[in-house]
């Protein structure tokens, strides 16, 4: 997405070669009509897949996901990043690693927002190792309902992540594409 990527290079910052940021638009402050752009092309590229709802994880996810809803007409949920176990049996609850914060969290879900007929859309602000989205998926998963793509804003195409999903068998649509970051340095792949 070309308008993503010209906001990136002009206003991102890689705080290591790993580390991205981009506060002005997407992590703190919120850039809306660019959110709506991505809900939009986020919805052209998953219109045939027959989605039902769109999950994220909070919580820079959820700007970029409503509008993918809004675009497609249906729900989005919101996944939760729980400190410690849930003891009831009304939620769904997965480890996820967080190798860029070090530290781990329990994704959590209510039943109540999943069905097995369920045909899920995963997005996220950012593509690394891949363990937030397939923490999600395996949540969606074990509602027993279908994991039908993963969008994600920015990916981060020298670690793992991308790799990881589709060996894991997930449609993975990325939106920006970065092949390197450095002092001064951001670098797409094309
Ligand atoms: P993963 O689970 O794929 O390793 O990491 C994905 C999550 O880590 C994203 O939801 C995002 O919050 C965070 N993350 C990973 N890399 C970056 C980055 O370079 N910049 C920012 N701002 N967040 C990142």
């Amino acid at each position: 997405m070309e308008l993503l990527k010209q906001r990136i290079q002009s206003e991102g910052l890689a705080l290591t070669e790993h580390v991205l940021k981009v506060d002005s638009f997407l992590n703190h402050q919120v850039d809306p009509k660019l959110m709506e752009a991505m809900g939009e092309e986020f919805a052209r590229y998953f219109k045939d897949h027959h989605i039902t709802k769109v999950f994220t994880i909070e919580s820079s996810g959820i700007a970029p996901t409503v509008m993918t809803a809004l675009k497609l007409g249906i729900p989005m949920v919101t996944l939760k990043k729980q400190a410690s176990k849930i003891l009831n049996q009304e939620v769904y609850q997965t480890e996820v690693r967080s190798f860029t914060k070090d530290l781990r969290y329990l994704l959590t879900l209510s039943k109540n927002y999943i069905t097995p007929e369920d045909n899920i859309l995963i997005i996220d602000d950012f593509l690394a190792m891949g363990e937030a989205a397939l923490g999600a998926a395996r949540l969606a998963e074990e509602a027993g309902a279908k994991v039908a793509g993963i969008g994600i804003v920015i990916e981060k195409s020298f670690q793992p992540g991308r790799e990881k999903l589709e060996e894991a068998g997930y449609e993975v649509y990325s939106l920006a594409r970065i092949q390197k970051l450095g002092k001064g340095i951001i670098e797409f792949l094309t």
